[in-house]
């Protein structure tokens, strides 16, 4: 009988389709087209990418796997995609709190980067950075800052996602002198970063009240270059538009739109302030929106019509903007939660977005959002293998009656056990394995004390 049995199982080996990796979990969260959640659920991972999806009875018959892990108290979910931030920043956390954004931005932020801002310092901004968003489950991160090239190096250190932008601004800044030294900077970098299979290097001017129109339409020339994206911050605030509207006779959409700066794939972070016919041409033209509800409260910039956008299906994405003030930190768990909050609370409405968009908006549409829904944001055949394990078995995740209500409104950031980005484990059992943690903790305290006596 014995024989019997092994003959079959040699037989059954030699037929399965070989795997490095199977994950399986209690629940598998795909965020496919048909949104499955599959009890006992598994995911094979070959190389780089996904092969195959399904119950884990069905996945373990059919692949032959070098490697396993098996959570049977975690959610199996797409890794977490954030559309926008300034990783760097996390060493100014809390630099200048409860301020008004211009008031932050040019007394403090602005001043706060001229004397501290160098490569050295956007390394271990970023490393910490990375550390914060991987441990919290986020795969895929959209950066503006300076020194881009150094944050793309530190991303792949990691082992980390990103669509990293290079930032272009009016005045002079510690990587460029002018805009046009910054856009030779770019150009260079996106070279240098062309078909990497991590880093999506991307061109970022920072607004269109930091840029002049010259500055913005060769952004847009330099990104179709390149087949790049353009990433830009976008209605942010009232001022930024009655500006706008009293200088230009046009809301800073419609500015955009008439230089042809959003013919091609644009990020543009926040729109709290457009109206109809802005949504009209944002989505016209396929510009990804990223939504960041903790700084849009923080810095109590405005609600962003995202119920309104969403019901135009727009491709909005979360975010959760910088550290310094507008957040403080990294959690992509916290912008869902909020999300969904904020949209109820200003709608007076608790149905308008559901836990289910809220979770949509930080997977397969934040990858719509970027571009990407092709490559990453659901569990499917084919598709990049970035995924999360998080755990269900603390106080606040049980009993669970739904999964998907318990990923929005009861886990946390640290409930995140494990990631995996295109096919390589990077965090195991709630432990980075590609960075070195206790060297940057250190770095970030002598940050701390570099960075305040600048400021005396
Ligand atoms: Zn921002």
């Amino acid at each position: 009988m014995l024989r019997i049995c092994s003959f079959f199982l040699f037989i059954a080996s030699l037929s399965a389709e070989s795997a490095d990796w199977i994950w399986s979990a209690r629940y598998v969260i795909t965020e496919d087209a048909q949104h499955r959640v599959i009890e006992n659920g598994a995911v094979a991972i070959r190389a780089d990418r996904i092969v195959g999806v399904g119950a884990r009875a069905e996945i373990d018959a059919r692949f032959q796997a070098a490697h396993r892990l098996d959570r049977p108290d975690a959610i199996l979910a797409p890794g977490l995609i954030d559309t926008h931030t300034h990783a760097a920043m996390s060493l100014f956390r809390g630099i200048a709190d409860d301020k008004k954004l211009q008031d932050w931005l040019n007394n403090y932020i602005f001043p706060a980067e001229a004397k501290n801002v160098t490569p050295d310092f956007v390394r271990w901004g970023t490393r910490l950075g990375c550390l914060e968003m991987l441990l919290g489950g986020t795969t895929t991160f959209t950066d503006m800052y300076y020194f881009e090239d150094v944050v793309a190096e530190v991303a792949k250190e990691a082992g980390m996602r990103g669509v990293l932008g290079e930032t272009i601004i009016k005045f002079p800044v510690a990587d460029a002198k002018t805009p046009a030294e910054a856009l030779q900077f770019t150009e260079k970098y996106l070279t240098r970063f062309r078909n990497d299979p991590l880093v999506t290097a991307a061109v970022a001017p920072h607004a269109l009240y930091t840029n002049s129109d010259e500055t913005l339409i060769a952004a847009r020339a330099l990104a179709n270059k390149y087949n790049a994206p353009l990433l830009i911050h976008l209605s942010e605030t009232r001022q930024e538009n009655d500006d706008s509207l009293s200088t230009r006779h046009m809301t800073p959409t419609k500015v955009l739109d008439t230089l042809g700066v959003l013919t091609g794939r644009t990020v543009a972070a926040h729109c709290v302030w457009v109206d109809e016919a802005d949504m009209a041409i944002l989505k016209a033209r396929g510009v990804g929106i990223a939504h960041c509800p903790s700084s849009n409260m923080k810095l109590a910039s405005g609600v962003a019509p995202v119920v309104r956008m969403l019901a135009l299906d727009l491709p909005v994405g979360l975010g959760p903007d910088g550290p310094a003030g507008s957040n403080n930190d990294f959690n992509m768990f916290e912008e869902m939660d909020l999300a969904a909050k904020l949209a109820k609370v200003t709608t007076l409405n608790p149905e308008v977005l559901p836990a289910s968009t809220a979770l949509e908006m930080a997977t397969i549409r934040g990858a719509r959002a970027l571009g990407m829904e092709k490559e990453i944001g659901s569990l499917e055949t084919g598709k990049r293998a970035d995924l999360i394990l998080v755990r269900v078995d603390r106080p606040n995740a049980v009993p669970m009656y739904d999964p998907i209500s318990q990923m929005v409104y009861a886990l946390k950031g640290e409930d995140v056990r494990d990631v995996m980005v295109n096919g390589k484990p990077v965090v195991r059992d709630a432990r980075i394995l590609t960075l070195n943690e206790a060297q940057i903790l250190q770095k970030a305290a002598e940050y701390r004390v570099k960075v305040s006596a600048s400021l005396k």
